[in-house]
C-alpha cells in the first residue's frame, strides 16, 4: 500500500489532522486506528447521499463499529445540490435524536461537498455541537470542502445563504473511493486543485500540467494522493492563517467570481461549480494580462492547463452585460465594486478591486463561441 500522507491544520485547540491514502477504508486499512481518538465509545451516525451510502457505507461502517463498539447510524438523503436544505439538515438531526445520540457522540459526513456541508452544520448545532469528522469521497471535497470548516446550506434565495465555521476533529480521505466518481465530477475537483496551483504553488502546477493522460480516465492513486495532499497542505495553511476569510483566505475566491456569474446567469443548470471555477481561472488570467499583470506566456499555460483538464474554455448562451451584472450581486463583493483575484505569476495572486467594466466586459466576450 501507497505510504500515507499527513497534513496538519493548525488552528491552536481546534487543530485537526487530514489523513489521505488509498486503501484507509479496505479491510486491512488504517482507518480503524486513526478513527480510534473520536470513535471509541462514542454512537456514531454517518450521513451519506444515496449513491455513495451503497458504495461505501458499509466500509465505514465496519471500520467505526469495530472503534466505537457500538452499532452505527445511517442516515442517507437523495443526492444532488437540491438536498442541500433545512429538511435535510432536520432529518439528519431528527436521525441523530432517535437514535440516542448525546453530547459525546459523532456524526460523520461521508460524501461529497454537500454531504460534507450538510453533515457538518447538523453537527454544529445538534444538542448545541457535537463532533464530526468527514469522509470525503468527491475530488472536490477533498481538495476543498474536506478542509476548512465550513458548513451550509441553500436558501430558495440563493447558495449557501445559511452556514457557519465548524472544524471537524479530523479527516479521512481514502483515494480508492475516486473510481467511482464520475469524470465530470472528477473533473470538476481538478478545477479547485488547480485553483490552489496557481494561488501558491508553481511545482504543483507544473506536476498537474506534466501528469499522464490517464489522469482524468485512470487516476493513478500514488499520483493522486501526492496531488491532493499538496493542495491540502497549501488550502490548510490558508485556513490556519485566517479562518473566518478576513484577508488571505479571499484569495480561494480565484475564479469563483467569473465562475459564480456563470453559475448565476445560466441558473445553475448549466456548468457545474468546478466547470464555471475552471473557466474562471482562464478568464482571470486573460484580465491579468490584458492589464498588464500577468505575462503572456504564464497566461498561455494557465489556458493550456484549464483545456487539459477539459475545463470549458467557451460560454454558450450567456451575455456579457448579464454576466457583468451578476459579477456585481456576488455575496462576496463589498461597497459597490467588484472584487477579482488576479494572478500576477503562477504561484502568486493578489486581490483587485479597481478594473474598469469595459476591460472585464471584454473579457467576457473572449469566452463567447
Ligand atoms: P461536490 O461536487 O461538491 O462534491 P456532491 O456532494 O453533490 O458535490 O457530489 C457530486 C456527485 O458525486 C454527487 O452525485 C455524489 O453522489 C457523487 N459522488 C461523490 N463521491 C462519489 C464517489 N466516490 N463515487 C461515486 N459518486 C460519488
Ligand atoms: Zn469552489
Amino acid at each position: 500500500m501507497a505510504t500515507m500522507q499527513t497534513v496538519q491544520v493548525e488552528l491552536g485547540t481546534r487543530s485537526y489532522p487530514i489523513y489521505v491514502s488509498p486503501g484507509l477504508f479496505a479491510e486491512d486499512g488504517n482507518a480503524k486506528e486513526l478513527l480510534r481518538p473520536y470513535a471509541a465509545g462514542r454512537k456514531v451516525l454517518i450521513v451519506a447521499d444515496s449513491n455513495v451510502a451503497p458504495l461505501y457505507a458499509a466500509a465505514v461502517e465496519r471500520a467505526v463499529r469495530e472503534v466505537s463498539g457500538e452499532e452505527t447510524a445511517l442516515c442517507v438523503f437523495p443526492a444532488g445540490e437540491q438536498s442541500k436544505n433545512f429538511e435535510t439538515v432536520a432529518m439528519i438531526c431528527r436521525t441523530c435524536a432517535q437514535n440516542q445520540l448525546d453530547r459525546g457522540s459523532l456524526i460523520a459526513g461521508l460524501g461529497g461537498g454537500v454531504t460534507g456541508d450538510m453533515a457538518a452544520f447538523a453537527a454544529s448545532i445538534y444538542m448545541r455541537g457535537i463532533d464530526c469528522i468527514q469522509v470525503p469521497t468527491s475530488l472536490l471535497a477533498m481538495v476543498d470542502s474536506g478542509a476548512g470548516g465550513k458548513t451550509g446550506v441553500d436558501l430558495p434565495e440563493g447558495k449557501n445563504l445559511i452556514g457557519s465555521f465548524y472544524q471537524p476533529k479530523a479527516v479521512l480521505m481514502d483515494t480508492e473511493f475516486l473510481k467511482t466518481l464520475p469524470r465530470r465530477e472528477l473533473i470538476n475537483g481538478f478545477a479547485e486543485l488547480i485553483k490552489h496551483a496557481i494561488l501558491f504553488d508553481r511545482g504543483l502546477f507544473d506536476k498537474l500540467l506534466n501528469a499522464g493522460d490517464d489522469i482524468l480516465t485512470h487516476p493513478p492513486m500514488d499520483e493522486m494522493t501526492e496531488l491532493i495532499a499538496l493542495s491540502c497542505g497549501l488550502k490548510a495553511g490558508v485556513v490556519s492563517r485566517d479562518e473566518q476569510e478576513k484577508g488571505e483566505r479571499m484569495l480561494l475566491n480565484l475564479g469563483h467570481t467569473f465562475g459564480h456569474a456563470i453559475e448565476k446567469v445560466q441558473d445553475f443548470c448549466g456548468f457545474e461549480h468546478g466547470e464555471a471555477v475552471g473557466t474562471g481561472l482562464a478568464a482571470s488570467a486573460r484580465l491579468a494580462r490584458e492589464l498588464g499583470l500577468l505575462a503572456q506566456d504564464e497566461e498561455e499555460k494557465i489556458e493550456e492547463i484549464v483545456r487539459k483538464y477539459e475545463l470549458p474554455m467557451a460560454i454558450e448562451d450567456c451575455k456579457p452585460e448579464e454576466l457583468l451584472h451578476a459579477m456585481y450581486s456576488d455575496k462576496k463583493n463589498r461597497n459597490g465594486t467588484i472584487r477579482l483575484i488576479l494572478p500576477h505569476a503562477i504561484g502568486h495572486c493578489e486581490v483587485h478591486h479597481d478594473v474598469p467594466d469595459e476591460t472585464i466586459l471584454k473579457i467576457w466576450e473572449s469566452f463567447l463561441p
